[in-house]
């Protein structure tokens, strides 16, 4: 296929660079003009887009997406399928699908899990929203970029399923981390602790595959001074998403909203920016009650 990528970051350049190396023809634009093995460079997003069977996106938020949408949607060619595969609010997600639609084109949400390690080795899974006709035009990409791909449903219901997950994952991880502080202070080994919770009912993904206490459990970021994995301000957006969603479909979400709260302190009082989400457990050990 003819692919034009567009945001080439820490996700979307080894991502880029796979499709590619699976032989497809990639075309590819970043404002800060990164450079991508296989990829070939073009000076404009709509550049990028011209001529091409799928228009990838993969950027920081919701508006940088409208706004690269607004000059990307004119330049694609009618048929052609718009699959951006960025986390951001669901009312753009929604938005830019609609737009796309007017312009006689497919469009998908499908953001991602598994990360940078899952961006390299072609690993992630994609959370997608958007009609049956564009997901089969996509599916072969998704195979290519990842080991899964979850049709979820209409236009935005991919970004509706990533940020609900991620409020799980935000919720767990403090909790996990709270525990752990509250057993350090009880007098039990960070072992015993792992070993009894992941085999009994607290077990979660935050304990059992991505320990926030060094030492136990298998090889997570807190192995490696907290260097991220997935970063506090990432899980501080994605929580953000989730409370946008909430507030506009008026749904309660009592524990998102404090897992959103302490993780902006974290980020933005504390000193949780540049670490990884689960050095939230630093935190809760240099704190008392008060
Ligand atoms: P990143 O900041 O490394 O990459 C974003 C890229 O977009 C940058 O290279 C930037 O120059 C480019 N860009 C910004 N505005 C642009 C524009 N107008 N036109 C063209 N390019 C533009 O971020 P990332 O880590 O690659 O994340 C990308 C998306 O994936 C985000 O929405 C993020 O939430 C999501 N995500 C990230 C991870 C992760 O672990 N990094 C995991 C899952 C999902």
């Amino acid at each position: 296929m003819k692919i034009g990528f567009i945001g080439l970051g820490n996700m979307g350049g080894p991502m880029a660079a796979n499709l590619a190396k699976a032989g497809h023809e990639v075309s590819g634009f970043d404002v800060a003009g990164v450079e991508i093995d296989g990829v070939t460079s073009v000076e404009t997003g709509p550049a990028a887009a011209e001529g091409a069977d799928v228009v990838i996106t993969m950027l920081p938020n919701g508006s940088i997406l409208r706004a690269v949408a607004d000059t990307v949607i004119p330049a694609m060619k009618p048929g052609a399928v718009l699959l951006d595969c960025s986390t951001v609010d669901v009312d753009s997600a929604r938005a830019v699908a609609q737009q796309a639609k007017a312009a006689n084109l497919g469009a998908l949400d499908a953001p991602v899990s598994g990360g940078i390690g899952g961006a390299a080795g072609g690993t992630l899974t994609f959370m997608v929203g958007g009609n049956d006709e564009a997901f089969a035009i996509a599916k072969p990409l998704f195979d290519i970029m990842g080991q899964k791909a979850v049709h979820c449903g209409e236009a935005g219901n991919g970004q509706a399923a990533k940020i609900c997950n991620n409020m799980v994952l935000g919720v767990t991880m403090i909790a996990t981390c709270e525990a752990f502080a509250l057993a350090d202070k009880l007098g039990l080994s960070r072992e015993a602790m792992f070993d009894v919770v992941s085999t009994s009912s607290g077990y979660s993904w935050s304990m059992n595959a991505y320990c926030p206490a060094p030492g136990v459990g298998p090889t997570s970021p807190a192995d490696n001074g907290y260097l991220p994995g997935f970063a506090a301000e990432l899980m501080l957006k994605d929580l953000r998403l989730s409370q946008q969603a909430a507030e506009a479909a008026d749904a309660d979400t009592p524990m998102g909203e404090e897992a959103t709260a302490l993780y902006a302190r974290f980020v933005e009082d504390e000193d949780g920016l540049g670490q990884d989400f689960s050095a939230m457990l630093l935190r809760f050990e240099k704190r008392g009650r008060g």
